[in-house]
């Protein structure tokens, strides 16, 4: 019988109620004697990592689930961590980063309903997460609500019902109907998992509204090692006279080699700076990031990623562009 570890980590899932709302308690073991069929399915073995609220989540956190999966990894044919929502499509993209290529499935999922509770979501969703597990599904994956998305593709889009999570820019690449796993995609693996055990998490976002102050961004460059923008469809930042957005970003990236990185606040399709004048000057002149088409979860853990192995202009932009478990699929090479 195939073995799989469950780490527990806190959220929804884990959570019971109390006088100042949901608090995480339950152990990763009174999480499994509660899934339907495990017994039948898998040996399992339990470990509570840590038990918070996701929204409690520091990169900090995400080294430390690397390091458990790195540890128990000859030892299990599959791993499940159940964790909260809020912030598990950054979780996913974190762990794709700092496991690479694994040939062995590792799932992450919670639940939108407490597992004690009666009409939860939980035990469904651990269900179809060990039946993942114990597949030959390689690499980081969200199983949630029946269907299988991608690590580096996943988001959280909708705060209460069930379908909590999409998958961005990219298709599903299975589903899980009563108990039965249905293989749309299969991610290559690995023969090996490559691991890594360093981020650094000094990496910031700006989400650009109407009339944001570039004093703002100035602010975040000077604190920031990289720093994300959201802006707005395709891409550009204001070019209106006096709004000084490009001398503050010509200053940080060529005279302080920050790292930025243009992204846009749409949610499907992705950027192009090419395209607009008030892109294409950031794109041409100070050769400016862009993430296309991954989601700015993705692109948050792939740079803290990236600066915990190098600060080197050149070698953060070929990292950046190159594809690590199908985040990106424009690159530019
Ligand atoms: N606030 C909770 C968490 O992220 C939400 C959830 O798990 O659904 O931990």
């Amino acid at each position: 019988m195939k073995k799989v570890l469950l780490l527990g980590t806190g959220g929804t899932i884990a959570s019971e109620v109390t006088g100042s709302g949901l608090i995480p308690v339950l152990t990763p073991d009174e999480l499994a004697r509660c899934v339907p069929g495990l017994d039948g399915l898998c040996e399992v073995t339990c470990r509570q990592l840590f038990s918070i609220d996701s929204t409690n989540i520091i990169p900090a956190h995400w080294l430390m689930i690397a390091n458990a999966i790195r540890e128990e990894y000859a030892q299990y044919d599959g791993f499940v961590i159940a964790h909260g929502t809020d912030t598990m499509a950054y979780t996913a993209a974190a762990l794709s980063y700092l496991i690479q290529g694994s040939p062995k499935p590792i799932v992450l999922t919670g639940a939108q309903k407490p597992i004690v509770f009666e009409d939860t979501d939980s035990r469904t969703n651990l269900a179809d997460a060990f039946r993942c597990a114990v597949s030959d599904l390689g690499g980081v994956v969200i199983v949630f609500n029946g269907r299988i998305i991608l690590g580096t593709r996943a988001r959280k889009t909708r705060t209460t019902s069930f379908q909590a999570f999409s998958s961005i820019n990219y298709p599903l690449l299975g589903v899980v109907q009563n108990g039965r796993l249905l293989e749309y995609i299969r991610p290559e693996a690995a023969e090996q998992p490559l691991f890594y055990d360093k981020l650094n998490p000094n990496v910031g976002l700006l989400k650009l509204i109407p009339g944001t102050d570039c004093g703002l961004l100035s602010y975040l460059l000077e604190q920031k090692d990289a720093v994300i923008i959201e802006s707005y469809g395709v891409g550009g930042l204001p070019s209106y006279k006096g709004s000084g957005f490009f001398e503050v970003l010509r200053q940080a990236v060529q005279e302080k080699e920050k790292t930025v990185v243009m992204t846009t606040q749409v949610q499907n399709e992705g950027s192009n700076l090419a395209v607009y004048d008030v892109g294409f000057h950031l794109k041409q002149d100070l050769e400016l990031l862009e993430a296309y088409d991954m989601t700015t979860e993705a692109v948050a853990a792939k740079l803290m990623w990236i600066l915990g192995q190098t600060g080197n202009p050149d070698a953060i932009r070929t990292l950046f562009y190159r594809p690590i478990a199908h985040d990106i699929l424009s690159p530019e090479g």
